[in-house]
């Protein structure tokens, strides 16, 4: 056991930042909207709104029928973003490997920092402090220590509000297996729940002291990792950002036609805006740069990059960014190839998870994601790509797309 990992969680984040920049709100039931409209939803809600019973993803509507006296405010994440930042500083001052986990969540691999659980707790302590002192008084936090990833999060997620759980050893952990409920283990659904109950399993012990290559028969890869943390035994670790995100997403498609006309060119940079965007968002990624280019025919082409004021998430904001980068430089050329990548990229910092978006653009794109998640891809689409025809969708060739930022580094730059 020689790894420490320690899980941060903040508590009813977005509430309590809120709460934090106006003392008003403070011990008070506060509800933070996606938007103020009855039909709008809580996507976070203060310790003080959780007690009565309105949880995110309660309606305005809802909550103000289980209290009237609700405080609802418009959720406003440049807030929550700068505060986040705040705190990741902090954490940034007791090790150099950190994964950030979501807004108000991260791993912070200690392992080499500390050399027992002792020091841990110390550390805990002082940064619980220092979250207080540095970036409010009204935030606050919990913690979870242990030797892997799973065990530290799975600490944090079941201890009390505001405090800490240091699952230190074999035997700490079995106690704590023997009596929580299996679908508090992270990861662990209902759905799940059910056929580990056909094996046999009902907790996380059971789970334990099942036979490993029992569980991989039924379960598969899914059944392995389940048992692994259930064992204490590391299957993912801490990745850090720099690890975890992709230098860039694009795709570059060299045309069949090549034309000038700027409609049909239109319908491919969506196309191909549609096809890296899907990919960024499944990542839970934004971009803050695209790069964009094109060949034309007799030679020559034009590809640049450029930062963008706000980041890039939609396949829409994609196309329009590569669209006025391109379309102002074309001459009256027929085009080749067409190439666009987002740059920059980062975790998705404006929301709280791919289900609860903030931005009204940005939901309506995921809602169109899931569409062609479950119908299959160009099932719902954007105008812009519509009259490229059916056999574009099938023969088009986008599986032979490249990752075109390793391929144009290479292909000299040559201004028209
Ligand atoms: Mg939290």
């Amino acid at each position: 056991m020689s790894n420490f990992i320690l899980h941060l969680d903040m508590n009813s984040y977005f509430a309590s930042v809120e709460q934090q920049a106006n003392s008003f709100l403070r011990g008070k039931p506060v509800g933070v909207c996606a938007y103020l409209a009855p039909r709008g939803c809580i996507i976070a809600s203060s310790k003080e709104a959780k007690k009565l019973g309105i949880k995110v993803g309660c309606t305005v509507e809802k909550a103000k029928q289980i209290y009237p006296k609700i405080i609802l405010v418009e959720n406003e994440p440049a807030k929550y973003r700068s505060t986040t930042k705040k705190i990741f500083n902090i954490l940034s001052d007791y090790t150099d490997r950190i994964e950030p986990y979501s807004i108000d969540e991260a791993f912070l691999d200690m392992t080499g920092h500390i050399k027992n659980w002792q020091q841990g707790e110390k550390i805990i302590l002082e940064i619980k402090a220092r979250i207080k002192k540095e970036v409010g008084e009204w935030l606050a936090c919990s913690a979870g220590l242990s030797w892997t990833r799973f065990l530290a999060k799975f600490a944090s997620d079941i201890c009390e509000k505001d405090s800490y759980l240091l699952i230190d050893s074999i035997a700490k952990m079995e106690d704590i297996f023997n009596r929580v409920k299996i679908t508090e283990a992270w990861g662990i659904k209902e759905r799940m729940q059910v056929h580990l109950n056909r094996l046999g399993i009902f907790n996380l012990l059971d789970l334990k002291n099942f036979p490993v290559a029992n569980i991989m028969q039924a379960l598969g890869k899914p059944g392995y990792y389940l048992w692994a943390n259930a064992n204490g035994v590391e299957v993912q670790g801490i990745r850090t950002q720099e690890e975890i995100l992709p230098k860039s997403i694009g795709h570059s498609y060299c045309m069949p036609r090549h034309t000038t006309d700027l409609k049909y060119l239109a319908g491919i940079l969506m196309k191909l805006s549609e096809k890296t965007g899907r990919r960024l968002r499944i990542q839970g990624l934004e971009a803050r740069g695209i790069y964009a280019g094109y060949w034309l025919k007799y030679g020559g082409g034009f590809f640049k990059s450029k930062k963008v004021p706000s980041a890039l998430f939609t396949t829409e904001e994609i196309f329009k960014a590569a669209q006025n980068l391109l379309f102002k430089t074309l001459p009256p050329r027929a085009v080749t190839m067409l190439a666009v990548s987002v740059t920059q990229l980062q975790p998705l910092t404006n929301q709280l998870d791919l289900f609860y978006s903030l931005d009204k653009k940005r939901f309506a794109c995921q809602a169109m994601d899931k569409i062609n998640d479950k119908f299959g891809e160009y099932t719902i689409f954007n105008g812009t790509m519509w009259g490229l025809g059916d056999q574009a969708h099938d023969r088009i060739g986008f599986r032979k797309s490249v990752e075109i930022m390793d391929k144009l580094d290479r292909f000299s730059y040559e201004p028209i």
